[in-house]
């Protein structure tokens, strides 16, 4: 076993059972792309089982920190037993669900999102590619799935030195499954889809939504970064009148009408608009439209905390207008999926759009992700999503 010694003084996150180890962190030591290897201190202490990863800053992830446990297949089978069981205590209401969100459930780079009974997954760290036939097996055994998709093709990838590889991993047929979230049924594409296919950690907020444009009576709704129209089914289900579902991707509108129809609602009552979200809402603005709700839900703009600034202006520019188009009365559901803004920032970001749109608003609820997309008292950055429920003064 290959063993990688770190540097007097940059043991302490191990010891505190933080995953990562950055390059700048290691003393000596070296292994092949995900091979497992022994961590340990300048005295030799045992610190971690971990894999190596060559290419990437974050030279190490820890699979354990206890010195009595196996890297083999038993250790895979435990961790991925552990994530699906707490799943099923979770109760998700949906088909739809996140059986493993990587470091949070112990298996650094691994993203598993099950659609009916098909997984979608995601390898995105050098020790995870090294054991994918294990871990795919597992995972089979494991949810009595039957297929899975492989859809590593996100850009951290690249960081690790990855080649980008999609298509069937177990299993063949059709990529296009039906979900069904809250009372909704919704057709998610793992293939050609964002990510596995959908954003499934907006669940719990989209069912949240539904329930604000009924109490608040909101009737016109503008969803913005639509997506596949995941909030403007929830805006239908509430009894929005009229909703559009503003978006820079046609096929993801595309699927936006047909979720429309595959829900009940008529036709009429739901506009696509293939637009760039900045440019609509400041024409919106020079027309003098209003609305009852809105949605802001751009991807992410600050993939680390080094991209924070300019995020933040973009962030604030888009919040700004939102604010300024909603009703007295209105209700605005703000977000960020960047890992590099966080939830104290994002407030402070979205108070300063109210200061330059001159509108107050109540606060009603803070969101996040979630419960199957959880962090851990050891890993805070696993919190990526966070949103404000604003209701204009
Ligand atoms: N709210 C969605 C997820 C949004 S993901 C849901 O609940 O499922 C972000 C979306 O923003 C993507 O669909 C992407 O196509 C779109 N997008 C990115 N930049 C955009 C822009 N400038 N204008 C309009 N849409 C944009």
């Amino acid at each position: 076993m290959k063993v990688i010694q770190i540097r007097e003084g940059k043991e302490r996150s191990l010891l505190r059972r933080h995953p990562w180890v950055f390059q700048g962190s290691i003393a000596s030591g070296k292994a092949d792309l995900g091979e497992t290897v022994r961590v340990q201190s300048h005295d030799g202490q045992f610190l971690a089982w971990a894999a190596y990863s060559p290419n990437s800053q974050i030279r190490v992830r820890a699979w354990s920190f206890d010195e009595g446990e196996r890297i083999d297949r038993a250790f895979f089978r435990r961790r991925i037993e552990q994530a699906v069981a707490v799943r099923a205590r979770m109760a998700v209401p949906s088909n739809g669900v996140r059986l493993l969100h990587g470091e949070a459930d112990g298996l650094p780079g691994l993203v598993v999102d099950r659609y009916d009974d098909t997984l979608s997954v995601q390898f995105l760290s050098s020790g995870v590619e090294r054991w994918k036939d294990v871990i795919a097996d597992e995972l089979l055994a494991v949810t009595g799935c039957t297929r899975i998709f492989e859809r590593s093709d996100a850009s951290v990838r690249q960081l690790e030195g990855l080649p980008s590889v999609t298509g069937w991993l177990r299993g063949d047929g059709s990529t296009v499954i039906t979900l069904q979230e809250h009372r909704w049924h919704l057709r998610v594409d793992v293939a050609e889809g964002h990510k596995t296919g959908y954003y499934l950690d907006q669940r719990d907020n989209r069912a949240l939504f539904a329930d604000m444009v009924r109490q608040y009576g909101c009737k016109q709704v503008l969803n913005c970064f639509s997506y596949t129209g995941g909030f403007s089914v929830a805006a239908l289900a509430g009894g929005a009148q009229e909703v559009w579902s503003v978006d820079s991707s046609a096929p993801a509108l595309a699927r936006a009408v047909e979720h429309v129809a595959l829900n009940g609602f008529e036709a009429e009552r739901h506009h696509a608009v293939d637009a760039d979200v900045n440019a609509l809402l400041r024409q919106h603005l020079k027309e003098g439209r209003r609305f009852d709700a809105i949605v802001l839900d751009p991807p992410k703009l600050a993939p680390t905390a080094a991209h924070a600034e300019r995020a933040a202006r973009a962030y604030k520019d888009i919040n700004r207008l939102g604010l300024m188009l909603l009703n007295e009365g209105g209700l605005l559901l703000s977000f960020s999926c960047s890992g590099g803004i966080s939830a104290d920032l994002f407030h402070k970001i979205v108070a300063g759009a109210g200061m330059d749109a001159k509108v107050d608003a109540y606060l009603l609820r803070r969101l996040e992700a979630g419960s199957d997309h959880p962090t851990t008292l050891t890993f805070p950055e696993g919190e990526y999503l966070k949103g404000l429920a604003l209701l204009r003064r």
